[in-house]
């Protein structure tokens, strides 16, 4: 990042003033010193790109998937000046940016219909906003399985989004199991939505029995209540190829009948932070017709590089062109013959190529470990948590884990292009 003479100057005042007021004079050097760190922590202020060291492919903290190629040209093209965010290029009126992405959503989901919002929070907090208030403002109900009352990470808690929304959650079921008598009994005049939740980030093992998302359509049909299936990871296609396990699709989700479907477009879909509402076309209306969706509504930036996404879907080029893909399908051996030219590459560190475990990350598959590589640094002094320190302080930032007596760097979620960057950043931490 570049920094102009008034910032510069700011802090190299900063370091002198330190320096003056200390007890004891610092030489020279340790001034400069002074001033340099204040630097860089200066240019580390915004947002910065950092490596993903950490083997976690979609890892929340460092903002979820990376945009593909297409993606980032897409914003470069139509963020970077005017746009038909709302106007009509065919009839030179006004339009609506919800119509933007709704052909390639029908196309890769199969719903007759969708919106787009600031994310998957948001889709679930519109849907339960619009059906869960009856007219004269009251509360309705919500029937949700008790084992599905999920809270994932950053704060969602399903149970409060319910609350947030005004509508009165229904329990129903044991924490590990829940059958169709149970949402059938919990039926009442108040009921406003049938839920499903996806429980993202963990998974009831054993003694278990649960519905099926047909079950629940066929009750919600009978009962003339609509389903709402809360997705959150949003596969768009079939993951097994790229050895993860099986994950529900939103194709299947609509297929089954469920009348809305949310889910994310920065996870398994590979895009920008947004959430996707999908579903039948009367009860997208009535999302649309929310005041609720001003609020929650995305820009240009963002429907530019999820339409540019959801294209590389339709187009069956998803694991060639969008990272998370290209990530996941990269062999065990190419990662290791990386490993090597890399460890090649910071001679006289005590870097080794060692085995790892990645992850999906995202909220998504949480038991499903991701073979890897890393490499294993064994900084000089034995101080592996001031070694990470120091990578995360380089430029590019590098994000570790610590793994025993080493600093581990899964290659994985790096892209081999930032291999030279990585290995500067190895050398300067090293020193
Ligand atoms: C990730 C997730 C969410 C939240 O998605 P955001 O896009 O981060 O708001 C909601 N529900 C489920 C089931 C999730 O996995």
């Amino acid at each position: 990042m570049l920094l102009g003479a008034p910032t510069a100057k700011r802090h190299v005042v900063a370091a002198l003033d330190a320096a003056r007021a200390a007890e004891v004079t610092p030489p020279a050097s340790a001034v400069v010193d002074d001033a340099l760190v204040r630097l860089a922590g200066e240019a580390q202020r915004g947002l910065v790109g950092v490596l993903n060291g950490t083997g976690v492919l979609l890892h929340t903290n460092l903002g979820r998937a990376p945009l593909a190629a297409a993606a980032l040209d897409a914003i470069a093209a139509a963020a970077g000046g005017a746009s038909n965010l709302e106007f009509d290029l065919t009839t030179g009126t006004r339009g609506s940016r919800y119509e933007r992405l709704d052909a390639l959503l029908r196309a890769v989901t199969g719903a007759e219909a969708s919106l787009v919002v600031n994310n998957c929070a948001a889709a679930v907090l519109l849907v339960l906003d619009t059906f869960a208030r009856a007219p004269d403002g009251s509360a309705r109900e919500v029937i949700v399985a008790r084992g599905q009352l999920v809270e994932i990470g950053g704060g969602f808690r399903l149970p409060d989004v319910l609350a947030r929304s005004g509508a009165r959650l229904v329990e129903v079921g044991a924490t590990n199991k829940v059958r169709i008598a149970d949402y059938a009994h919990a039926l009442s005049p108040r009921t406003a939505l049938l839920m499903r939740a996806h429980p993202s980030n963990y998974r009831i093992e054993g003694f278990t029995e649960d519905v099926t998302a047909p079950e629940l359509v066929a009750l919600g049909a009978r009962a003339g209540v609509p389903v709402i299936e809360d997705l959150g990871s949003g596969a768009l296609e079939d993951v097994r190829p790229y050895g993860l396990p099986g994950e529900r699709t939103v194709a299947e989700a609509v297929s089954d009948g469920v009348d809305l479907v949310t889910f994310s477009a920065d996870k398994l879909l590979g895009g920008p932070q947004a959430g996707i509402i999908a579903g039948r076309r009367a009860a997208i209306a009535r999302l649309r017709a929310n005041p609720l969706l001003r609020a929650l509504r995305v820009g240009s930036v963002t429907i530019a590089a999820l339409g540019a996404t959801l294209r590389l879907h339709v187009e069956g080029t998803v694991r060639e062109q969008i990272p998370l893909y290209r990530m996941l399908a990269t062999p065990i051996d190419a990662l290791r013959a990386r490993a090597e030219a890399l460890v090649a590459r910071v001679d006289g560190l005590d870097v080794h190529v060692a085995g790892h475990e990645g992850y999906a990350g995202g909220g998504t598959l949480p038991l499903a470990p991701l073979p890897s590589i890393a490499l294993a640094w064994r900084p000089a002094d034995g101080d592996v948590n001031a070694a990470a320190a120091r990578l995360r302080a380089g430029d590019p930032p590098v994000v570790a884990r610590i793994d025993g007596d080493a600093v581990a760097i899964d290659l994985r979620t790096i892209p081999p292009a930032r291999d030279a960057d990585l290995a500067a950043a190895l050398l300067a931490a090293a020193r």
